[in-house]
């Protein structure tokens, strides 16, 4: 069980000046607000937001966050209302519990080619970065109680949490996050491959225990002889999932995996985490091709890091990753590193990585120019809406977009053949602007010999555009053809109509 004492433990570490009576006002008011409802397994209800503020606080967040989360089931699950929540904690933190609500509305279901446009649609409904960490770890602690659900709705949640939030949290740089949703998914959706991966590697782990202390040892020794600060120096064991995936590469030999187990070495700056590459290299005989340098050359979500792989004491090989404590920060907790209490407003992520320059790409700013992140947010998909087909596909369109747009958006064919449409079980005409989450069923007659170039006037796709030019364009040429043109117009003359581009 959680309590509330060592959430306050939790955040005085970190923060020694954050407001602790804030965090147990907002406490107390979540407690009242869920009392005498309980979660399935039958604890109090308080527990999850509290577990919740709990992992936000471990990821060294600020006060307003971690508020939020306390209060983040309160609008949905009880009586009090947001307005209540505005009063008593501020518009800020009321918005983020907003955002959280809205999103747990956000129903999981089509197909996998659609995958893309759901992940798309639950950024454009947190519209705050802040919103989407809080429901990372809502979603976490509810994956980690999912015991307590019946069997189909386990496997619907675990099967969401990887497609959907883990590929986010991986976009957003959030490694730890992502590896975790992933993990506790994996052992939703397949316990037997889980079992499997998870016992090999405490195996593996066991075996290794001994050696791997002896290695660290020697290279604590080595790097200080050569006057480079430790920070920490410690053995990372990879994530069960992502040791999956890899392992199935590798015709399932474990022995084959090198970064199974790598020793994580802390350093105090940029020069001394080549510096100690030096050092490493210098003591064992680094494998060939197996150097990664992610410093000068970061990976697209901003990871950074040195690895190499060496052949250490008795020829055994090993993974080094080499970093200072910043890029470490920036590694598990990727964006959420950027609202740490001490950093507020006032540091903006690594430019390089690849969201921020998509965001800045988007907005037409100039990188130099984003000076505050929360300027940013999340502004990217703002101008788009994303509509559901009946069996609850989404498909993604500018906004004012129309049935017509939806329908070329599915297949050329439904588009030339539409004659009108269903948005949320009402008839609507085909120049009806849709909304977010409109339900939209396209009504066709196979008689139809094509689109109308009416629908020029309000289509806001190039999709659809296009689609209906080409067939207008195509139908009339063969009618000038076949009609017109052998009897009225001379060849020539016949030619040059031909050539003329009708739209
Ligand atoms: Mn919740």
């Amino acid at each position: 069980m959680e309590t509330i004492e060592n959430l306050l433990k939790i955040i005085k570490n970190y923060n020694p000046e954050a407001d602790l009576d804030l965090i147990r006002l907002a406490y107390d008011f979540a407690e009242s607000a869920h009392k005498g409802q309980k979660r399935l397994s039958g604890v109090p209800y308080i527990e999850h937001p509290l577990n919740v503020a709990v992992t936000l606080a471990e990821m060294k967040l600020d006060t307003p966050i971690i508020v939020a989360g306390l209060l983040h089931d309160i609008p949905e699950d009880t009586s009090i209302s947001l307005n209540e929540i505005k009063k008593n904690f501020g518009a800020d933190v009321a918005s983020m519990v907003e955002g959280v609500t809205k999103l747990g509305k956000l129903k999981y279901r089509g197909m996998e080619r659609y995958i893309e446009n759901l992940r798309k649609m639950f950024v454009s409904i947190a519209k705050d970065i802040r919103v989407i960490i809080i429901k990372f770890a809502d979603r976490l602690h509810n994956l980690k109680t999912l015991d307590a659900l019946p069997e189909k709705k386990r496997y619907r949640v675990a099967l969401e949490s990887l497609e959907i939030y883990a590929p986010i949290a991986n976009r957003l740089g959030m490694g730890e996050m992502k590896g975790q949703i992933e993990d506790y998914s994996f052992k939703h959706l397949n316990a037997k491959e889980y079992n499997w991966i998870t016992q090999l590697m405490t195996e593996s782990f066991q075996q290794r225990k001994q050696w791997l202390d002896t290695v660290k040892k020697i290279t604590q020794k080595e790097l200080k002889a050569s006057n480079i600060e430790i920070i920490s120096i410690h053995g990372r064991v990879k994530h069960t999932y992502s040791l999956f995936c890899k392992i199935l590469r590798y015709n399932r030999d474990i022995n084959k995996i090198y970064d199974l187990v790598a020793l994580r070495v802390i350093v105090k700056d940029l020069a001394d985490c080549y510096a100690a590459l030096g050092v490493i290299h210098k003591l064992w005989r680094p494998v060939p091709s197996r150097i990664k340098d992610y410093i000068s050359q970061p990976k697209p979500n901003g990871y950074q890091s040195i690895h190499t792989t060496v052949f250490a004491t008795d020829g055994q090989i090993v993974e080094f990753q080499i970093r200072t404590e910043k890029m470490h920060e920036e590694a598990e907790f990727g964006v959420a590193a950027h609202w740490h209490y001490d950093e507020k407003g006032s540091v903006i992520p690594s430019k390089n990585i690849a969201w921020i320059k998509e965001l800045a790409a988007f907005q037409k700013v100039s990188l130099e120019k984003i000076t505050d992140l929360e300027n940013l947010k999340i502004d990217v998909f703002q101008n788009r809406i994303f509509v559901f087909t009946p069996r609850g596909d989404v498909i993604d369109l500018p906004e004012r977009a129309s049935p017509v747009d939806f329908a070329y958006s599915i297949h050329t064919e439904l588009g030339n053949k539409c004659v009108g449409a269903r948005i949320n079980d009402q008839l609507a005409s085909l120049d009806t602007s849709l909304k977010s989450g409109d339900v939209v069923e396209i009504l066709t007659d196979k008689n139809r010999k094509g689109p109308s170039l009416e629908w020029l006037k309000f289509v806001k796709t190039n999709a659809a555009r296009g689609h209906i030019k080409a067939k207008a364009h195509s139908s009339l040429t063969d009618w000038l053809k076949t009609k017109i043109l052998p009897e009225k117009f001379p060849k020539k003359e016949a030619d040059k109509i031909r050539k003329k581009k009708l739209f």
